[in-house]
């Protein structure tokens, strides 16, 4: 038994996973509770930590980025951040001349942006994790460059067992290790999911024209094309980042040729709206699944991110959804040690789960069921489809509500999504 074992066991955590949802619970709570906190986040990847980054991009929600801004930590991500102005959504195949418009977010006719906030910025995801990681340190959080092997329940507590056979008796283990989660699969925790046929290519791209901070998706037969504004040093608007789902199979012919080869097939796609383009980073292909955990907890473990649910990126969503989470955990948390309560019992988790669970199923059925809706060559289904997305952007009260959920602006939502303090 170590040290830390004599301390008490109720004011210890351990955050299994570097990632950016476990990084930023980590922050929430070292600032919230300081000194009286004893939390290690763990990871194999670290110290090397933000690198593992470079080259991706996320849409961060208004919701989520008002929790980085409460956290302190907007102002050092902000001059990496591109605010999505207006999301222009068309229909329509590979090397279409003109391409239908079918809906529009942020055009100044609907609830976009949000109380002047844009409903989303794109941020790089690099920057983003060095920030969190600095305000981690500076926090007193302690970074443990060790993988967690195995978390088993002991009485009071859990024992976190590390890759080095060192262990720690904490009361709550939070599973924050990515899709393939060993903690949750230990745990014996369900998982209903699946495979799509699909890859996300993902690549950063300058081009010739000012993307005056506009998002195009194409929703192409064999899945949605996006283009998403980057922030460019001094070239302000000249840059993007791609998310490009194809069918898997098609991969290996689309990128296996030479650079000009490769271009040429994100230009067919791309449209001529932006100019000329060049690829700065990747193209990098990456299996998409569909995935959501049977519960978010187990006896002293909560799992948080994509160890608890993996959705499509066609709408953006899938880190959002891992920021709110964390989030929501840690209020949870937050109550609990505020009335001097154990942090890692059943009530706390369900408080966690109850906040999350509905949000959850409702954006991955969502996203599942407009990659299936769009990913079609058929004319019946173009036709429906049309007729949908034509009514959604036609009641501007349907629109007010995706984009709300998206910015997390529920007044019984968690309280950093708010703008507040824990
Ligand atoms: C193509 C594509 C585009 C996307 N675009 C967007 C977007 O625009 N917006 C958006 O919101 N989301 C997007 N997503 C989703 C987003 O990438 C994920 O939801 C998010 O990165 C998940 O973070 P995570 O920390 O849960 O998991 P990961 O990033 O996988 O991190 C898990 C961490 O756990 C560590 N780990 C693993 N095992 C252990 C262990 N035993 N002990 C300790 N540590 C361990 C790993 O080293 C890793 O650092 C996209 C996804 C894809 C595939």
């Amino acid at each position: 038994m170590g040290e830390m074992d004599r301390r008490s066991g109720s004011r210890r955590l351990v955050v299994a996973g570097a990632g950016l949802p476990g990084l930023t619970l980590a922050v929430a709570l070292k600032q919230a509770h300081g000194p009286a906190l004893d939390l290690a986040v763990c990871d194999p990847g670290l110290p090397a930590g933000a690198t593992r980054h470079r080259g991706r991009a996320y849409a961060v929600a208004a919701g989520p980025r008002r929790m980085l801004e409460r956290l302190g930590l907007w102002a050092r991500i902000a001059p990496a951040a591109e605010p999505m102005r207006r999301l222009v959504i068309t229909d329509s195949r590979v090397g279409d001349p003109v391409r239908p418009v079918f809906l529009t977010f942020g055009d100044g006719t609907d609830a976009a942006p949000i109380e002047g906030e844009p409903f989303a910025h794109m941020v790089e995801a690099e920057p983003m994790a060095a920030a969190l990681l600095d305000a981690a340190r500076d926090a007193g959080v302690r970074l443990v460059p060790k993988g967690l092997r195995a978390a088993v329940p002991e009485a009071g507590g859990i024992r976190a067992m590390f890759g080095d056979e060192t262990s720690e008796k904490v009361s709550l283990v939070v599973a924050a290790d990515g899709a393939r989660s060993a903690l949750r699969e230990a745990a014996q925790i369900g998982w209903v999911g699946w495979s799509y046929p699909q890859s996300g290519i993902v690549a950063t791209v300058r081009h010739s024209r000012d993307h005056e901070g506009r998002a195009f998706e194409h929703f192409l037969p064999s899945g949605p094309f996006a283009i998403l504004p980057l922030r460019a040093g001094g070239e302000l608007g000249h840059r993007s980042s791609i998310v490009w789902t194809e069918r898997s199979a098609d991969v290996p012919a689309l990128l296996g040729g030479d650079a000009a080869e490769t271009l040429g097939e994100i230009e067919r796609r791309f449209g001529a709206e932006l100019g000329r383009i060049d690829l700065e980073h990747g193209p990098s292909a990456h299996p998409l699944a569909f995935g959501i955990a049977r519960s978010f907890r187990a006896q002293r473990l909560a799992l948080l991110g994509d160890a608890a649910h993996v959705i499509h990126p066609v709408a953006g969503q899938g880190l959002n959804l891992g920021l709110a989470g964390a989030a929501a955990l840690a209020e949870a948390v937050t109550e609990a040690l505020r009335l001097g309560l154990d942090p890692g019992t059943d009530d706390v988790l369900k408080t966690y789960e109850r906040a999350r669970r509905f949000d959850t199923v409702a954006m991955a059925a969502a996203t599942d069921g407009l990659n299936r809706l769009f990913s079609n060559g058929s004319m019946t289904l173009r036709l429906s489809r049309d007729l949908g997305l034509g009514l959604v952007d036609r009641l501007p009260g349907l629109k007010t509500f995706f984009i709300g959920q998206a910015a997390g602006r529920r007044a019984q939502g968690p309280r950093l999504l708010r703008g507040e303090a824990l």
